[in-house]
């Protein structure tokens, strides 16, 4: 019996999957979805962690496809939390009917390419073969959950959590003695809401983080209104934008300010919330000096916050710039070391040497938990694309052929891989900018150029190999003139033991980077090859 065919198959249904069938579904492509989930929301259907919220404003996190969307939905926050950006997903799932066409519940284990038919046979765990023109994987950037492999992680007869994979059902540590390893994003969200209901939390802390208040508010009507009003003129103004997000990003260079003007700054700025103390200074993230005194006024916070000074030494982060590692955003983060119910173990003076039956044991001291929270990130970018078998031109598998890193052409194809695409890929700014803007490109990008081929009787689309070269190069060097490869982060694969040390998205900026893309589209898909439908009919002859 041969397999069922259809012209795109879209492996992820968070937000980059659900707008890509959006879009597909409306262009009159057969197209099917593919999703682990039980449910669409992706990276918010994961995540549930208490404290868990994104760290763009909302009114900018959001879609701005549809102008009704836009319109209808309403914000209780400014920074909106998990429950509430999962409720918003549904909603777009319902409103926009896309649940028909998504396979929930179902993995996409292989996906090969046969140069026979130029097409993709994808298969999935629950044994559905199918053939596809097309394959899309929207499986997001952060979306495999990493525990490291402690010794006697099995030993363990206690509860045991992990932030990016947590359960659906309430979890209730009233009264538990908590550990929580971990002091990313994830870990330093969850961590004041869980030392509000356990009994006792043990954080166990590697590298100190650098974290910045959220200053979090209800939504008000007037601030959603002054959004609303003016919503396609602030979105395309966003699409411009390094970041993808409108905020204060400041022209004046570090160093051409007093110390007394900077300090200024720094102080309106951690006011003001969010990542906003980040764009003081055009070269935050290209001077070290001017880094440092950004640096040091966050470690006087931490000082002037934290009452043991023990402690305080502890958070303070010193060996790496501000930024440089995933700028984390907090909700009273370092005011819970004031607590008389939380400790903090600083695991480079006293490594975990191994986790026990009742807990784990530091090279100094036992301890016993009920729980261990695993908020240990993820093996990212890179991680959910390799746990898929991907076989392309001439049975090259894509881990081997991205052994040494990733290598993409603008982080949405890769050579040797025809018709596949990734949203928000390697090589593309993604994970540094706001992510629904860089979502929205790449997959406005994608389906446009479904439709190009199909205009053209093209059957098949695949990067040159000088072209990604040339942009791997690119992406390296601009990488590269920054701070950002001076810090052990999961941007460069240092968290995963054994992964290339390759700083993986692109940091030229969200607008210059669609510029290129737009550029490269005009010049009619330079850098890319087509193979015309009759020319591939006539080889599978
Ligand atoms: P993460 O930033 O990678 O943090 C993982 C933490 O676990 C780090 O403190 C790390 O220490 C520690 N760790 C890892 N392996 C360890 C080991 N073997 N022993 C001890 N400690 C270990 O992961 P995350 O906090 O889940 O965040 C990942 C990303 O997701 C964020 O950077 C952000 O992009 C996104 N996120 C965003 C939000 C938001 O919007 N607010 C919230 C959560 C997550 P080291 O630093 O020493 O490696």
């Amino acid at each position: 019996m041969s397999a069922k065919k259809c012209d795109v198959v879209i492996v992820g249904a968070g937000f980059a999957g659900m707008y890509l069938l959006h879009r597909m579904r409306k262009l009159g492509f057969s197209t099917r979805v593919f999703e682990t989930g039980t449910d669409v929301g992706g990276t918010w259907y994961w995540n549930r962690y208490p404290g868990a919220r994104c760290d763009v404003e909302s009114m900018q996190y959001s879609y701005s496809f549809s102008e009704e969307l836009q319109q209808e939905w309403n914000w209780s926050e400014v920074f909106s939390a998990q429950p509430e950006i999962l409720e918003y997903a549904g909603h777009v799932a319902d409103r926009f009917d896309l649940r028909r066409d998504i396979d929930f519940n179902t993995t996409v284990t292989s996906a090969h390419y046969d140069e026979g038919t130029s097409r993709w046979d994808v298969t999935t765990d629950k044994g559905e073969s199918l053939s596809a023109q097309y394959v899309v994987m929207a499986t997001g950037c952060i979306s495999t959950a990493q525990t490291p492999d402690f010794k006697g992680l099995d030993d363990y007869k206690g509860a045991v959590y992990h932030t990016g994979n947590w359960p659906h059902e309430k979890v209730d540590f009233t009264g538990q003695r908590v550990a929580v390893i971990g002091t990313g994003s994830s870990g330093i969200q969850a961590i004041p809401v869980i030392a509000e209901q356990a009994g006792h939390v043990t954080v166990f802390q590697r590298t100190p983080n650098y974290s910045l208040p959220a200053q979090n508010a209800p939504m008000t009507e007037d601030y959603a209104r002054s959004w609303k009003d003016e919503y396609p003129n602030l979105r395309e103004q966003m699409r411009q934008t390094a970041k993808g997000a409108l905020g204060e990003f400041s022209d004046v260079m570090g160093l051409e300010a007093s110390q007394a003007e900077r300090a200024t700054e720094y102080e309106r700025r951690w006011a003001l919330g969010g990542t906003a103390l980040l764009g003081s200074f055009r070269d935050m993230m290209v001077n070290r000096d001017v880094n440092e005194t950004a640096a040091e006024f966050v470690r006087d916070k931490i000082r002037d916050i934290v009452h043991d000074p023990k402690v305080a030494d502890k958070l303070v982060a010193k060996d790496y710039p501000i930024g440089t590692k995933r700028i984390c955003v907090d909700s009273g983060y370092f005011e819970t070391f004031n607590r008389n119910n939380v400790a903090l173990v600083d695991i480079n003076e006293t490594p975990i040497e191994n986790l026990t039956a009742n807990g784990l044991a530091t090279s100094t001291e036992e301890f016993e938990f009920d729980a261990i929270v695993f908020a240990t990130g993820f093996d990212a970018m890179t991680g959910t694309l390799f746990k898929v078998d991907i076989e392309g031109q001439g049975g090259a598998r894509l881990r081997d052929k991205w052994d040494a890193g990733p290598r993409t052409y603008f982080g949405l194809m890769s050579e040797a891989f025809p018709n596949m695409f990734m949203v928000t890929g390697p090589g593309s700014p993604s994970v540094l900018t706001n992510m629904m803007v860089s979502i929205e490109q790449h997959v406005d990008w994608i389906t446009d150029c479904l439709v190009h081929m199909r205009d053209n009787g093209l059957a098949t689309i695949a990067p040159e190999l000088q072209a990604q070269d040339d942009w791997v190069e690119h992406v390296n060097e601009v990488a590269h003139g920054t701070l950002f490869p001076l810090a052990a982060s999961w941007y460069m694969g240092a968290n995963i033991a054994g992964k290339p040390r390759i700083f993986m998205p692109y940091i030229g900026g969200a607008g210059s980077y669609r510029e290129i893309c737009d550029k490269v589209v005009a010049d009619g898909y330079d850098g890319f090859s087509f193979e015309p439908a009759s020319a591939q009919a006539t080889a599978a002859e």
